[in-house]
């Protein structure tokens, strides 16, 4: 049994019994599920969180809404998410020109499983999606739990897709579904909106096929959202989430918006009353504290170009960051230096790219201590 998750049951004698004992599907044999390493230590900077607790009035209107929306918990939600969606819209509208109503929005538990349900209805058995690599693991993950193939695409050495060399890929891989990560994680580069443009066209003329663009990070961009690139494009979808701006993780809101074609088709995989009533109401009440949620995003990006700058200084590498992380190097064994750092009572990421780890945007105290762990690993590296 070469699993690493194997587990005595205590009704069984004899061998104990793993993952790859049981009749799984052959392509999930052997593998590990995602997940960052969860170590309790005083600063934790490597899972792109945002470090500001929610603010204590919109934890009281959280406990305000979701007691009217206990009261009818006997019911099952509102299975379209509807006075959500138009709240989404909303908040899509007041931070970008093009106009966006709810029948554009589409939302579920995390944008994870806006992507999930993304690569049911346009991946799937015989099918494959491409992503510019190194990026958003869970896509090609997801892509694997859809039975959809994956195609790695490629990234230039600065970590910028290449125009022509993304054209390329996609003329010559055909693929069912692109997904373009904008700002990149864990990079944090950003695609200027001619590049996806180029993909689109690209894409379209290949198959045609549907084009993601995952902005996540995109409240912490130095650049616009392409949201305005939906206009006349109904194979575009730009996917989003309240777990990074939002500061709202543990909430599990994610969405996305489209041409009201795309969101009738996700109808066709999604379990019904997916979002729960706790959610929704959730949502509804931190979306009335945009304007509040925003500065601290404000404060974020201040803190991130702090980072950039201060690393710099120090003498290591930076990738030019729109995100709320920024990715440093470089490191000849980027696995020891992540546990010099974390000895200094510090977690911050180790993607799996070469040289290079990632660290989130704290606070400034908790940017105090990381800036502080990595001014005494360069020195010991120098010594
Ligand atoms: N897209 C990207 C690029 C991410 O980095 C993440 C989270 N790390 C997600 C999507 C998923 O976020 P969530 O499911 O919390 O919305």
């Amino acid at each position: 049994m070469s699993s690493a998750y194997q587990h005595d049951t205590p009704a069984a004698a004899g061998a104990p019994i793993g993952i790859d004992d049981l009749p799984i599907r052959p392509e999930l044999r052997g593998k590990s599920p995602y997940g960052a390493p969860q170590i309790d230590v005083p600063v934790q900077l490597n899972t792109n969180e945002n470090p500001y607790p929610l603010p204590a009035p919109l934890v009281a209107r959280i406990a305000e809404r979701v007691a009217e929306a206990a009261r009818t918990l006997n019911r099952y939600p509102d299975r379209d998410a509807l006075e959500l969606r138009a709240g989404l819209a909303a908040y899509l509208n007041r931070t970008c020109q093009y106009p966006v109503g709810r029948e554009n929005v589409w939302a579920a538990n995390g944008s994870n499983e806006v992507l999930q349900q993304l690569l049911q209805t346009f991946g799937g058995p015989g099918r494959t999606a491409l992503g510019f690599e190194p990026s958003y693991s869970m896509h090609s993950l997801i892509a694997r739990g859809t039975g959809t193939g994956w195609v790695r695409g490629p990234r230039d050495e600065g970590f910028r897709i290449d125009r022509d060399t993304a054209v390329a890929a996609i003329a010559e891989h055909a693929p069912d579904v692109v997904f373009v990560t904008s700002p990149n994680n864990p990079t944090g580069t950003a695609t200027p909106a001619g590049t996806v443009l180029a993909i689109y066209e690209a894409a379209q003329a290949a198959k045609p096929s549907l084009v993601v663009v995952d902005e996540a990070y995109v409240e912490f961009s130095h650049h616009d959202s392409l949201l305005p690139l939906l206009d006349g494009r109904p194979n575009l979808v730009i996917s989003r989430t309240m777990s990074k701006a939002f500061g709202a993780a543990g909430l599990r809101l994610g969405y996305f918006a489209a041409h009201r074609a795309v969101v009738d088709a996700v109808q066709l995989v999604r379990l019904p009353y997916h979002l729960s009533a706790v959610t929704q109401a959730t949502a509804l009440a931190a979306l009335e504290y945009t304007d509040t949620l925003l500065a601290y995003v404000e404060q974020l990006k201040a803190e991130r170009d702090r980072l950039v700058a201060e690393l710099r200084a120090i003498g290591y590498e930076v990738t030019e960051s729109d995100a709320n992380f920024v990715q440093f190097g470089k490191f000849a064994d980027a696995d020891a230096a992540w546990r010099k750092i974390l000895d200094q009572g510090v977690l911050v990421r180790d993607n799996g790219v070469p040289g290079w780890l990632r660290v989130t945007a704290g606070t400034p105290a908790e940017n105090d201590a990381f800036l502080e762990a990595v001014r005494a690993l360069k020195k010991e590296q120098q010594a």
